[in-house]
C-alpha cells in the first residue's frame, strides 16, 4: 500500500488502498487483517492529507464459544504526509509521515488505524449462545444437559 508522491497530482485526487496487514494484537484477536477502500488525497505544497473510511476484515475468534469467523470493521483513516522532513509539528489524532518523495509506504500507518478501529466485542454473531460454562459444549450445537444453577431467591426481584 503506497503512496507516490511524485505521482500524485496537486489539489484533490482519490487512492486506492488494497493490502494484508500483521495486527499484532495478540491471542484472540484477528492474526492479520485485509484492508482495502479508496482514500481522499489532498496534495497540497508542503504536504499530502490522506482520509476516509477503508473496510478491513479478517479471520477473529468468536468471545463466546470461540469458534473462527470472519470479522469485518470499518477503519477510519486520517493522515498526513510532511515533506518537510525536519519538522517537528503534531496534529492531534492525525498520523505524520514525513518524507519530501518518491513512493510512501502506508502499510504501518494503516496498520495502526485498523488496529485503533478493531471492535470491542467480537462475536460470531449477535444470537452466539456460547459455551456452556459447566462442560464446555458449544451450545450453538443445541442443550448439553447440564442442569442450570438454580437463581438465588435473594436476587430475584432486582432490576
Ligand atoms: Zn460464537
Ligand atoms: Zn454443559
Amino acid at each position: 500500500m503506497y503512496l507516490d508522491l511524485d505521482r500524485t497530482p496537486a489539489g484533490r485526487s482519490e487512492l486506492d488502498v488494497t493490502g494484508t496487514v500483521a495486527l499484532g494484537l495478540g491471542e484472540g484477536y484477528a492474526p492479520e487483517a485485509t484492508i482495502s477502500g479508496e482514500l481522499t488525497l489532498q496534495n497540497l505544497e508542503s504536504r499530502v492529507l490522506a482520509s476516509g473510511t477503508l473496510a478491513a476484515s479478517g479471520m477473529a475468534e468468536c468471545a463466546r464459544c470461540l469458534s473462527a469467523f470472519a470479522l469485518s470493521w470499518e477503519v477510519p483513516v486520517d493522515l498526513m504526509v510532511l515533506r518537510d522532513t525536519h519538522s517537528e509539528e503534531t496534529e492531534g489524532e492525525t498520523l505524520l509521515i514525513l518524507q519530501r518523495d518518491g513512493e510512501v509506504d502506508l502499510s504501518e500507518s494503516l496498520r495502526e488505524c485498523a488496529a485503533l478501529a478493531y471492535p470491542q466485542t467480537t462475536v460470531c454473531r449477535e444470537d452466539c449462545r456460547g459455551l456452556c460454562a459447566s462442560c464446555g459444549a458449544d451450545l450453538n450445537d443445541g442443550p448439553c444437559g447440564c442442569v442450570e444453577e438454580p437463581v438465588d431467591p435473594r436476587w430475584e426481584g432486582l432490576p
